[in-house]
């Protein structure tokens, strides 16, 4: 534009506007659900999906592959223990003065019996955050495609109950910060109704307020059958009437997904009530205020 141009009278609005951008009015949200190669069904390294946050204007990563489990619990899709120390390092050797922040966390399944390994082992990798997930309904790993047709001959219903009160329990053990992606079973499209869904997860939500947990609004469901966030608006609203805290996750097992509709994942927080979202950093957290809008994932570079 030209020097002089009547136009220009108008442009104060937009320098103000950008100087509030710049000064991280609508910085991203950090994304705290990210896999690596150890997990044997991911891809990309640690540093490349560093690389697209950086990008994309995410704050601070938090990686939290699938941890070992000696007891041999779904040992394909997860690190060996003796492995442990190669994805510690492959995260901490991010850890320097650029951004984003690196943090090292871990997800770590519950399931009947795990607490002999976890409970000792969990508090001695001081980890930033650890993300309690339950995959498995008894011997099902209902989530995994390979094992989608079990479905077919159980109660849909019955089978979210068990898995609500698992929820319960990984609440009860203490041992988690937040619970990821939770209400996983709808992943395929099987759903209890809204009524019994509310009875059943209220008073697992119940024990995550009392436990200080806070839960992970996890994108990944949209790139699945079931095309909807981790968890519902139902449940996020639930989780605010009981002040449980949140956090965002892309559930990225590859670099290009980090940050994937975060933007989408804020209004579903905003319209729940939330005006605040949790940083963690060796299990303490921190409220920080949410942005008001984020440019949808499209529209930011990769
Ligand atoms: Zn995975
Ligand atoms: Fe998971
Ligand atoms: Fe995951």
């Amino acid at each position: 534009m030209p020097d002089g141009d009547p136009a220009q009278k108008n442009t104060s609005h937009l320098l103000i506007f950008k100087r509030r951008r710049d000064s991280g009015q609508d910085e991203m949200l950090p994304d705290y659900h990210i896999h690596t190669i150890m997990c044997k069904h991911a891809e990309g390294k640690t540093a490349d999906y560093r690389a697209v946050a950086a990008k994309r204007g995410i704050p601070q990563i938090c990686f939290t592959d699938h941890i070992p489990s000696p007891d041999g619990y779904d040992a394909d899709y997860r690190m060996d223990l003796s492995q442990f120390d190669v994805y510690r390092s492959m995260v901490t050797e991010l850890q320097d003065d650029k951004s984003p922040e690196v943090l090292f966390g871990i997800e770590a399944d519950y399931y009947q019996g795990c607490e002999t390994f976890l409970r000792e082992w969990l508090p001695a990798q001081h980890f930033d955050l650890i993300l309690g997930s339950v995959h498995y309904i008894e011997n099902w790993g209902f989530d995994n495609p390979a094992d989608r047709h079990v479905w077919d001959s159980v109660d849909v219903t019955a089978t979210w109950r068990k898995y609500f009160e698992l929820v319960a329990e990984l609440a009860d053990s203490g041992l988690f910060d937040a619970a990821g992606h939770l209400d996983l079973p709808k992943k395929f499209g099987h759903r209890p109704s809204d009524k019994a869904l509310r009875e059943m997860a209220e008073p697992a939500l119940d024990r995550i307020a009392e436990t200080g947990m806070g839960i992970e609004l996890n994108t990944s469901g949209l790139r699945k059958p079931v095309g909807e966030i981790y968890p519902s608006p139902i449940l996020v609203s639930l989780a605010f009437d009981r002040g449980i805290p949140i956090c965002f996750g892309s559930d990225s097992h590859r670099p290009e997904d980090i940050g994937r509709d975060f933007d989408l994942a804020l209004e579903l927080a905003r319209e729940a009530g939330y005006t605040h979202y949790f940083r963690i950093s060796q299990g303490r957290k921190r409220l920080v205020p949410l942005p008001e809008t984020l440019q949808a994932t499209h529209q930011q570079p990769l």
